[in-house]
């Protein structure tokens, strides 16, 4: 659950940059031609090739959307929404089908981690961050003592999941969690983030005309889920509303919340950037193998600037998200915290990596390997076919690179005597191709 968690709120994030590069174009044109019309459903079945995504299958869906909504009444009735909520939210709810196109999209050019962190912590955002805890620094103050969850990670969510709020998405919520819950390959899943909009809704905490998100219906500056609203939400300001989108004390303690309730742990960082000495075994950087931070030091692990360790007795992992050309970090539990917000390596180590630059931290200070070509999909499909075909087990061929593949990418590196640090260069394509 959590995987398909982090597939729907990477693209939504994605689909949010591009709605907002075209909701400006659209405003400077505003005055000559009218804005463009939302686009339509592309009416092509889906890439994933699952049977509730083709074209026919979506059209059926569709016609059926009515009955569909009905069938949950009993569930929405269950959780305490009246019936008046649900007819009012429902009745004239149309399916949006656009979404489906959303759901299914691969784009076949990855982006390297490295843009992706350029984009997400650039010094605008940085600026705009600053200016956010400047503004609200007495709620950091209050939030900070009732939580221990530190402001600048939670800062950092807020600007890397919306910019600070002014992306958070324009889809009615219930439309998109309904058109989810009834069409499509994620059914089952999205019928419960639509129950919980409809509670939502019915307990007034969010009002209707605010519940608006991204297409996967994640809503409000720091983009909760409907799921995790319910688990997670908080009324700061004391008006008996959980206003996790126009109240700023209830986002910013809602999001604290949720992380406290992860696990984080207060007064420690998420991570620390590191250099590794020459010689070093990059064996050792493999998520299972935690040791203390004194045992790091021990075999040769610093800080780019010299600067101790706060607490040698912390447990951290190595991660080295570009391999052995780039740089590497420390990684301590709260890093892990941060992935359950949202399972993705690269989107938790922005969050941390922004979080210290609104602390006032420089930046990375080790290169990327911008120099890489990054693998295409199919390169990576055709790399874990090729692994899989030499013996290297990682499971079925995705075009996705895992831990499992990571791992099979290493086992090959150490046989044929390459250093083991699991990265997809073009290089060890390359090799197992002309083997
Ligand atoms: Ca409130």
């Amino acid at each position: 659950m959590r995987t398909a968690l982090r597939t729907f709120k990477i693209a939504a994030l994605t689909a949010a940059a591009l709605g907002a590069l075209t909701s400006a174009s659209a405003q400077q044109t505003s005055a000559i031609t009218p804005p463009p019309a939302k686009p339509e459903w592309s009416g092509q079945s889906g890439a994933s090739g699952h049977p509730q995504m083709t074209a026919e299958a979506i059209r059926a869906a569709a016609a059926d959307f009515p009955n569909c909504l009905e069938r949950l009444w009993p569930d929405a009735a269950r959780r305490g929404v009246s019936r008046e909520t649900f007819i009012n939210h429902t009745a004239a709810l149309t399916p949006d089908l656009r979404i489906m196109d959303f759901l299914d999209a691969q784009p076949e050019f990855v982006r390297p981690l490295w843009e992706y962190l350029d984009g997400l912590v650039s010094n605008q955002r940085v600026l705009m961050g600053q200016e956010v805890l400047a503004k609200y620094r007495a709620t950091f103050d209050q939030v900070e003592r009732a939580y221990g969850v530190d402001r600048h990670i939670i800062t950092a969510i807020w600007g890397v999941e919306s910019r600070y709020g002014d992306m958070a998405g324009d889809r009615p919520v219930i439309r998109s969690t309904a058109t989810l819950a009834c069409v499509g390959r994620r059914q089952a899943y999205f019928r419960d983030e639509f129950l919980a909009a409809l509670e939502i809704l019915h307990r007034g905490d969010v009002r209707p005309e605010q519940l608006k998100g991204s297409w996967a219906g994640a809503f409000g500056p720091t983009q909760f889920m409907p799921s995790s609203f319910k688990r997670y939400a908080v009324d700061f300001d004391g008006d008996g509303r959980r206003d996790v989108v126009d109240s700023i004390p209830d986002v910013i303690a809602s999001t604290a919340n949720n992380l406290k309730k992860d696990g984080w742990v207060s007064g420690q960082p998420w991570g620390y950037e590191v250099e590794l000495p020459i010689g070093f075994d990059y064996l050792l950087a493999d998520r299972a193998r935690q040791i203390t931070i004194r045992e790091w030091e021990k075999l040769g692990v610093r800080r780019p600037d010299g600067r101790p360790f706060a607490r040698p007795d912390e447990r951290a992992f190595l991660l080295l998200p570009a391999g052995a050309q780039g740089p590497a970090f420390l990684m301590l539990p709260n890093f892990a915290v941060m992935m359950k917000y949202n399972p993705a390596e690269a989107y938790a180590l922005a969050i941390g990596y922004l979080a210290d630059r609104l602390r006032g931290d420089g930046p990375i200070s080790q290169p990327w390997p911008r120099h890489e070509p990054v693998l295409t999909r199919d390169e990576r499909r055709e790399l874990q076919e090729l692994l899989l075909s030499r013996g290297f087990d990682l499971g079925e061929p995705d075009g996705r690179l895992g831990p499992r593949s990571r791992v099979a990418i290493r086992e090959f590196q150490v046989s044929t005597g390459l250093i083991p640090d699991g990265f997809a260069s073009a290089d060890i394509l390359g090799r197992l191709r002309n083997r």
